[in-house]
């Protein structure tokens, strides 16, 4: 089944805006499939699960099909159960989100009636329900469906399953004839063929058919997560692996967002690629990945689909992919040419149903591992440091600080203390993993405040600059630092000095907040942040150069006023 783009499938302006608010980057084959059908006024019949964008494939029309001047429901939606009408409402409050004026309402047994026919006589134009509380509210006339242009029953075979058949049989017989239905539904049993008969007409029916792909001979896995812990697993395994170069799937260019600026503030030298970037920024972000100036590259499936570098060590799924063809595409850019790789997926909740479909599809299987403990990665980082250590000083190739010890000796420090201290400095010392997650049982029982975090930071900033390092190699802890520079080492950005520093309690994260918001640049076009004791070196590109500086200097930035002027003197 084919892809498409939204603006290829005749929506509405206002629902074109809410997609696109929405992170999403193209239409799921479900919904490229059913959209046209339904916004022609047919029927459709379609055979889905919940992960394929099912919801909006009926969500958009039936938005559509509202008229916000009729105070009357126009539309309504059946599921099975309260969490699925809670779900469906609120993916529906998200797509409606430009349509002034439309109102959608949920209505599930054990809510108050109070409220919901508070909601029904304000006006409400589509109804997500219960079949059992649809019923009722018939019964009382508390809800009339003589305008109905629309009806969905979502997951039907669950509805029959659970006895709601002559609930539902009431339901398509009081709405009225002129109307079009929509039956999702994963299996197509006989009761419900006879449904699909009699209350539909010429249904085109949406099936997800997935084109069989070879799955590449790699380590397949996955972890069980719950949503609020992903980046804490995600960073302890990127740590606890020493991940060189990986790729990480998220659903939506927000998502993409989001967790880019997480890994970046936690010290990982990592970039994005999404369709809201333009194709230089996309094609200098691909160079740098490709040059290994960047470990870890987020990104939705679209914007991956042109990439093309060897040697990636691992696929994370941080989020699902929508079916079974888009995880054999994503996890295929790893274990290319003959060599190793990984494929690590994050399946919280329900979702693992989705994975078992997936599991299905690819006829391989991914196997269930344990999220590692904080301690366990510790542990290995503190032996990759002493092993640093070790051949470090077997070389021989450092730097002799003989007048410095000599003087710290003769103050009576014993060579131990001044290793230990030394250690404490670089931070190797201190826990790296931010919070406990549920699977810790007791393994880490404290909340640590992340205090290697600073550290980190600044070290994955100077990576994305500079030749890579390993990540355990120990460096000058508070000595002279090597100065970021006062040149950018990108083509097409220049470097600013901004008057604000480590001193005042800033992060990266905090330059690139300010300088998108206030000037309204896209956030690609802010390149290598440097924070120093007082000052802050930041790249933005050359054509915005004139706009940040007149924006940004005199405003109020972490309680200073703010000085931005270009970092190289001019000549
Ligand atoms: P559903 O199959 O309707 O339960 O949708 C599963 C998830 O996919 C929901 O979180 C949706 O918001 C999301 N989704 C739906 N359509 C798209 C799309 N075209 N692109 C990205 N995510 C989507």
């Amino acid at each position: 089944m084919q892809k498409k783009l939204f603006v290829e499938l005749g929506l509405a302006p206002e629902i074109l805006k809410a997609v696109e608010r929405m992170g999403f980057e193209e239409a799921t084959p479900i919904q490229s499939a059913a959209i046209p059908v339904l916004l022609g006024g047919g029927d459709v019949v379609g055979q889905s699960q919940t992960g394929s964008g099912k919801t909006a494939a009926f969500g958009i029309p039936a938005i559509q099909a509202v008229d916000t001047g009729l105070r009357a429901p126009q539309v309504i939606i059946l599921c099975p159960t309260r969490e699925l009408v809670v779900q469906v409402a609120e993916e529906i409050a998200k797509l409606a989100f430009f349509k002034r004026g439309l109102r959608e309402l949920p209505i599930y047994g054990g809510q108050s009636y109070e409220r919901q026919f508070r909601g029904l006589s304000a006006g409400a134009h589509i109804i997500i329900g219960t079949p059992g509380r649809v019923m009722d509210h018939l019964e009382r006339k508390s809800l009339r469906l003589d305008q109905i242009k629309l009806v969905v029953l979502d997951e039907a075979d669950r509805m029959l399953d659970m006895g709601f058949v002559d609930d539902i049989k009431t339901i398509l017989r009081e709405v009225p004839a002129a109307r079009q239905t929509v039956f999702f539904s994963a299996t197509i049993p006989r009761p419900i063929q006879e449904l699909i008969k009699t209350f539909t007409r010429n249904p085109v029916n949406v099936r997800m058919e997935e084109q069989a792909l070879t799955v590449p001979a790699i380590e397949q896995i996955y972890y069980e997560v719950d949503r609020r812990s992903k980046l804490e697993v995600l960073c302890r395994l990127i740590d606890l692996e020493d991940v060189k170069l990986a790729i990480i799937f998220c659903a939506t260019k927000m998502m993409v967002d989001e967790l880019t600026e997480h890994l970046i503030a936690r010290g990982y030298s990592a970039d994005k690629l999404h369709g809201d970037m333009t194709q230089a920024m996309r094609e200098r972000v691909m160079g740098r990945f490709r040059k290994r100036a960047i470990e870890i590259l987020v990104a939705t499936d679209v914007a991956a689909r042109g990439l093309d570098v060897d040697d990636i060590e691992v696929v994370f799924n941080y989020d699902l992919p929508h079916d079974g063809e888009d995880y054999v595409h994503r996890i295929g850019r790893t274990g290319r040419a003959g060599k190793g790789g990984k494929a690590v997926t994050f399946v919280a909740g329900r979702e693992i149903y989705r994975l078992e479909n997936i599991q299905r599809f690819t006829k391989s299987r991914i196997r269930r591992a344990k999220i590692p403990s904080a301690e366990e990665v510790e542990g290995k980082r503190a032996t990759a440091f002493a092993e640093a250590l070790r051949e470090t000083l077997e070389k021989g190739e450092y730097k002799r600080h003989d007048e410095l010890l000599d003087q710290l000796l003769e103050q009576n420090h014993s060579p131990t203390d001044i290793a230990s201290a030394l250690i404490h400095l670089l931070g190797e010392d201190k826990p790296r993993t931010g919070q406990t997650i549920p699977e810790d049982r007791g393994a880490a029982t404290r909340n640590f405040p992340d205090p290697g975090a600073r550290g980190r930071r600044e070290r994955g900033r100077d990576e994305q600059e500079s030749p890579r390092r390993p990540r355990s190699e120990p460096r000058e802890p508070s000595g002279p630092r090597e100065e970021a520079g006062t040149v950018s080492h990108e083509a097409g950005m220049v470097r600013l000095a901004f008057n604000v520093g480590r001193a005042h309690q800033v992060q990266p994260g905090d330059f690139v907040g300010v300088i998108a918001g206030v000037t309204a640049i896209p956030k690609g076009e802010i390149g290598a942040i440097h924070l120093q004791a007082t000052k802050t070196l930041v790249d933005v590109a050359e054509a915005r150069v004139a706009l940040v500086l007149k924006k940004l200097n005199g405003i109020q930035f972490k309680g200073r006023k703010l000085a931005v002027r270009l970092a190289a003197p001019k000549a």
